[in-house]
């Protein structure tokens, strides 16, 4: 029997789609997910938000539009995609929620502070457009009484880290296991 369970199948994601480029940027997908999750335990975060790092693009790999979509118009809610796709795994909301919240916190961001607009990448300006732009105040005030409102906050700050080119980190084997520790 071919085995099924998330942590396998979040192997085999990776395994199948990693090596692709995060697009619009210069480093694939898995060292993206490695150096996301890398920031978060050099920060001291919980167990729950490193995994979340790790998974916070799960969705890119969970859906079949092309990698390069935004360029085409098409914002693919990976952010949505892949929340559900982990609580059905079996995440709690600590993992499922910041990573539902990512894309929230950069329109929070950008919506709070012009210079965190101004240090976006080109890409990350393109597909802030198709995700809505930046928060109105009405959604600021919203989004600031979400409890995961802080951990979103400080994922996507390791999110925007993780772009740099040949930078070392421990393996995806070390993270799994991190995420294995708070699967339920
Ligand atoms: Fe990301």
């Amino acid at each position: 029997m071919s085995d099924t369970s998330p942590l396998s199948e979040i192997r085999r994601l990776y395994a199948q789609h990693g090596a692709g480029m995060y697009a619009g940027e210069l480093v694939t997908q898995l060292e993206h997910a490695l150096q996301a999750a890398h920031f978060a335990e050099q920060a001291g975060e919980s167990s729950s938000l490193v995994a979340a790092a790790l998974l916070h693009d799960i969705g890119h790999l969970t859906h079949s539009f092309d990698e390069n979509c935004a360029e085409q118009g098409i914002d693919d809610e990976h952010e949505a995609t892949g929340a559900e796709w982990l609580h059905e795994a079996g995440f709690n909301p600590e993992v499922t929620e910041p990573i539902r919240l990512h894309v929230p916190a950069k329109r929070y961001l950008c919506a709070v502070d012009s210079a965190y607009f101004e240090q976006l990448s080109a890409a990350s300006r393109l597909s802030l457009k198709l995700q809505g732009g930046p928060l109105d105040d009405s959604s600021v005030e919203r989004f600031r009484s979400n409890p995961f409102f802080e951990a979103a906050v400080r994922l996507r700050g390791y999110d925007e880290q993780a772009k740099q080119v040949g930078l070392k980190t421990p393996p995806l084997s070390h993270f799994i296991e991190v995420a294995a520790s708070v699967l339920s």
